[in-house]
Formats: C-alpha cells, structure tokens, sequence
C-alpha cells in the first residue's frame, strides 16, 4: 500500500526549466529558455579531463575538494578581489552552486528562521528554504529597472532573521549590484547576526567596463557571508555540476557538517582537470567581453522588434518587455510562442513572483551566433 505522503512542498511543481524545456524540444523551437551555451567546450579542459580519468583518479576526492583545486581558487580570489580565503579552512569544491546553496540554507536556517530573498528570485531559494522549516521573507525588486530600496529591505529584518540571500549579476533579471548597494547592505547588516548567502554564478560575466562587486570585497560583508560559484557558467559546462564555495572558516565548518553527508564530494576527475586549467588559462578574464559581444548581437538583431528593454548588465539573460505585443499572461504567452512560433523563453513570473505579470520574458543569448539570429527573425516578426 503505497503511504499517505504529507508533502513538505505541497506547491511546488516541475521545475520551468523542465517544462519548458520539454515543450520546446516537442515542438522543435528554438530553445533559449533555459541557461547553457549551445558551442563546445575548449578541446583543451576536455582533453585534461580524460587525462584525469586515464591517470587513474576516478575515486573519491578528499571531501572539501582537491586540496591543489582549493589552492588555485584562493590565489584567483585573492588577485581578482583581494580578499585571501584559506584553502585548507575556508573553500570547499561542491557539485555544483545548487548544491552550495541547499547545503548552506540547511546548515544555517532553523525552523521559524527567517530567510530576506529578492524577488523575482532565482528558483532553488525557496524550497529549500522551506524543506528546512524556514519562512522566506520577500523584498520586490520593481519592474522594469529591478533595483533595490534598501530603506524598504531595512525595514524587513526582524529578530528572526537568520539569512539574507543575494544573486549578483542576477538571474533571471540581469542587473548588477554596485559598490554603493554593496556598501549599503554592509551597513544594514553590521552588528547583527544575519548571515549572507551571496549567489555569485555569473561572478565573470559582467559587461560595459563594471566590475564584479564581490561580498568577498567587503570585509564586514565578507565575514558573515557564503559565497557560491558556478563552474558551468565559467566554462561553458553546466553539465558537470560542479562549483566551489568560500566563507570565513567558522561558516565553513558547519558548511561542511552538511555537505560530508549530503554529496560527500564533488567530481574527482573534472576537479584535476579545472585545477590545471585554470593555472594556465585565465579564460575567465575574457569572459564578459565574450558574452558582451552576444548580447550586443542579439540586441542589435531584434532593435527593430516590438520588444523593448534594458541591455542586461551581466549574466547570460536579457529581459525583453513584451507590453507593446499582448496584454497575456507571461506563462500563457511562453507557451503560445513554442507552439505556434517555435521559440522557447522563460516567463519571469515563475521566478516567485506569483500573480504578479512584469509582461517580461527572460531569454538566454549565451548561444551560437546562428541560434540568435534565428531567434531574432520569428521575435522581429511577432
Ligand atoms: N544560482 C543561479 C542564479 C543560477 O542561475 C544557477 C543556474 N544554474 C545556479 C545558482 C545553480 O548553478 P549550478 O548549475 O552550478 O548548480
Ligand atoms: N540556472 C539555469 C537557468 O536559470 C537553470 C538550471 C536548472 O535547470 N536548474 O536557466
């Protein structure tokens, strides 16, 4: 007899990117919903990653990651934002940011604890502040700029506030905190106990000159805060599933009570090959102008659509306003451009913004030049 099950997520469905993803691949569209790069990985990385497996290390890596890993990731933390993190005692290789973030929310979030998340919010947030027994506390970031008023985000942290989760540049809106905002989250957050989780995936994919204004810059911020990294978006292989995270050693530790027992460890072989890497290569460095270029490709390609926005300043998304077409609901129109034009978006809605309709669509241009002057052609004629 199967149980009564009493869910711990009554709400939550299938992820969008799943959904949308599958309706996309039925219905042959263009498919620039969810985010990863359609052009290969550098030969070279994939090349040291066999080498790794043919070199025999294809058994577990020690738990917080390969210590040689860790050493390059503090001396690139340590030159990009001047801030040194001890490998031995401050970084942990994961599987993946997904992974950094549950794994940091269970260890931190007790029941009744209060979570501030932005919203719209990247889709991981929630649930797992949820399954933990946490109550998510919303600040909403106004279409169409998104930008914070951190007076109002004052006045949401109570004596339950436990954590405050960030995401710069931000999925799925595009915007960037400046050192402003930064310093001013610093100053809200002095002399209390609230710790940070800064969701940093797209750390280098930053355009027009900005830098990335890491929670690692700021040593107040620095010292409460969880940082999460994303491999995949770095180079291209959202598909290994694997990232690092730092925080100051005492964070750490309990980080770590948590991640021993829900992955153990990340990728061994993936995690030779990135160490490598990334001691030759400072791809990385290249890789806002990379991604500039694309954005500015597919902006310039539909500049003469009914689409309005704002050129995304970082990330690999761009919103495009869809007002001037129809008055739909953004998850309605989504599915009609599958089914009847062939090309697949994201409807920002279901970034917990529930009933409420930006008429914004999110679209991923990290895709050959090809993809996007395809997509450009059916959006130009919408
Ligand atoms: N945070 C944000 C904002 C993301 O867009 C993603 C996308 N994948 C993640 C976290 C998770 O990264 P990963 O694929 O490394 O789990
Ligand atoms: N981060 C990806 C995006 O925002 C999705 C990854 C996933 O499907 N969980 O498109």
């Amino acid at each position: 007899m199967t149980p009564n099950i009493r869910s711990k997520l009554p709400k939550i469905r299938t992820t969008i990117f799943t959904t949308v993803g599958n309706l996309a691949r039925k219905h042959k569209a263009i498919d620039l919903s969810q985010g990863f790069p359609d052009f290969e990985v550098d030969t070279s990385l994939i090349a040291l990653v066999n080498q790794a497996m043919e070199n025999g290390h294809n058994q577990y890596s020690p738990m917080q990651g390969l210590l040689e890993l860790r050493e390059v990731l503090s001396h690139k933390i340590k030159k990009l934002h001047k801030k040194y993190y001890d490998p031995i005692s401050e970084i942990t290789v994961v599987a993946g940011a997904t992974q950094a973030i549950f794994t940091s929310i269970t260890a931190f979030v007790h029941p009744g604890d209060e979570v501030i998340v932005l919203k719209p919010a990247y889709d991981c947030y929630e649930p797992a502040i949820k399954v933990n027994g946490g109550v998510p506390v919303h600040v909403s970031l106004e279409a169409p700029c998104y930008q914070i008023d951190w007076e109002f985000f004052k006045t949401k942290i109570s004596s339950k506030t436990r954590m405050v989760i960030i995401n710069t540049p931000h999925n799925p809106v595009g915007r960037i905190f400046s050192k402003k905002d930064m310093l001013q989250l610093q100053e809200i957050l002095s002399d209390t106990n609230i710790i940070l989780l800064s969701d940093e995936v797209y750390e280098h994919l930053i355009f027009d000159g900005e830098q990335h204004q890491s929670a690692s810059r700021f040593p107040d911020l620095a010292s409460r805060s969880i940082i999460c990294s994303s491999f995949g978006k770095t180079f291209h292989v959202t598909g290994w599933k694997i990232g690092y995270c730092v925080a100051p050693k005492e964070l750490m530790q309990e980080f770590q009570k948590v991640h021993q027992f829900n992955v153990f460890c990340a990728p061994r072989p993936v995690q030779h090959a990135l160490a490598t890497y990334l001691k030759t290569e400072s791809h990385y460095l290249n890789l806002g102008a990379f991604y500039q270029q694309k954005r500015d490709f597919f902006l310039n390609a539909i500049k003469d659509s009914r689409f309005t926005f704002m050129p995304s300043q970082g990330s690999f998304f761009q919103l495009l306003d869809y007002s001037k077409i129809t008055d739909e609901r953004d998850d309605e129109f989504v599915k009609r451009l599958i089914v009847e034009h062939q090309i697949a978006s994201i409807p920002v809605s279901e970034f917990n913004l529930n009933d409420r309709n930006d008429h914004m669509l999110r679209f991923c241009f990290a895709k050959k030049e090809e993809t996007l002057r395809k997509a450009a052609t059916i959006l130009n004629g919408l």
